[in-house]
């Protein structure tokens, strides 16, 4: 069985993982957000690329969301004594993902290139995917002015008040074409709990990716990122109602209604399922919120029962295997990046 999952950060991360820990014989693509991605001392860094990578590595940092588990900041100290005042939380071991990425696209790599070495050597078996090898950058019109993503979301904690986003360079970049053969011939594809402006829908800005959706012949479910109205994590229900969207699931569902087949909606909003079974789709009531690596699995498995549901010829569903090693816990949390 091929599965497809779009996906940002963590949210994404989180149930791409459970796909994986829970279907031993599936093949996994991962189609990763990029417009995240930014330069910082002369390195390329991808988040989105890097949470997904090292959340199926089993070395995410669970409590931050973003680097690795354990890892020191002795860098950060170094660049701070130098007064350099740095927002941007890179640890030492991060630091050589960056270092490794950044010296191989000098080298001449693709970003898709420098991906599948990374996430090979970390043991991956799942394939993550760049929605491209160009450059693609979200600008946050806000308020106060327009501001790269990275400057936004760290530096000013999403607190600007967003007029609306502009996923430049998206519009000129190709995509992958390895993405563009996976939506074709995947046999359930997923758009995760992600963010819906700032994760999915740049992917969905590079030409094609839509269109490929709209022809795939394999069922399309998207598993809500808002529950009660709120983000699990993050500015998603916050930039909903500044983009004029009312904040709820059912908001998810009609953004994404023309190429979805079904929907996952979180058990706590159930009282939104006729409205969104009335836009076309099946929906799944599920407790969608992924605690820990045992719930990952539990809803990565409810979905491909799902979409096995939702396709005329039944596919076999899939094997849940529970009680799984803990993540590693860090030595140091902060909250300082995202
Ligand atoms: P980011 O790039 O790290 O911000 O990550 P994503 O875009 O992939 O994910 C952020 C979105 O995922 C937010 O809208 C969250 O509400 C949602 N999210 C995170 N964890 C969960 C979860 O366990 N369950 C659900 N349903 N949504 C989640």
């Amino acid at each position: 069985m091929n599965f497809v999952v779009f996906a940002g950060g963590v949210g994404g991360a989180k149930l791409a993982d459970g796909m994986a820990r829970s279907m031993d014989d599936a093949s996994l693509t991962i189609i990763v957000n990029t417009a995240d991605d930014f330069e910082l001392y002369g390195l390329h860094i991808s988040p989105d690329l890097d949470t997904v990578m090292y959340t199926l590595a089993g070395i995410a940092n669970p409590e931050t969301g973003w680097g690795i588990a354990g890892d020191t900041f002795h860098n950060f100290d170094m660049l701070a004594r130098y007064g350099a005042s740095p927002w941007f939380h890179i640890g030492d071991r991060d630091m050589a993902t960056h270092l490794l990425r950044t010296q191989m696209l000098r080298d001449g790599a693709t970003l898709a290139e420098a991906t599948r070495i990374l996430s090979e050597r970390l043991g991956v078996t799942a394939r993550i995917l760049p929605m491209t090898n160009d450059r693609v950058r979200t600008v946050v019109d806000t308020e106060e002015g327009l501001y790269h993503f990275q400057e936004y979301f760290v530096k000013l904690h999403w607190q600007p008040e967003v007029r609306s986003l502009i996923y430049e360079g998206a519009g000129e970049a190709e995509p992958l074409p390895a993405a563009l053969r996976a939506i074709e011939t995947a046999d359930t594809i997923v758009i995760a709990p992600s963010n819906l402006y700032l994760s999915i829908d740049p992917i969905l800005a590079v030409p094609g990716m839509r269109d490929a959706l709209l022809n795939a012949s394999a069922p399309i479910i998207a598993v809500t990122p808002i529950i009660g109205g709120e983000a699990v994590k993050g500015p998603a229900a916050k930039l909903m109602r500044e983009l004029g969207d009312e904040p709820s699931a059912a908001a998810v569902a009609q953004h994404y209604a023309e190429f979805l087949n079904g929907f996952v909606l979180d058990e706590r909003d159930a009282e939104l399922q006729p409205r969104i079974e009335a836009m076309g789709m099946g929906v799944l009531l599920a407790d969608t919120l992924m605690r820990n690596a045992d719930d990952r699995a539990r809803l990565a498995c409810e979905v491909v029962t799902f979409a096995d549901r939702l396709r005329p010829e039944k596919m076999g569903g899939c094997k849940l295997n529970l009680s799984l090693p803990p993540q590693k816990q860090p030595v140091r949390s902060t909250d300082a990046n995202r």
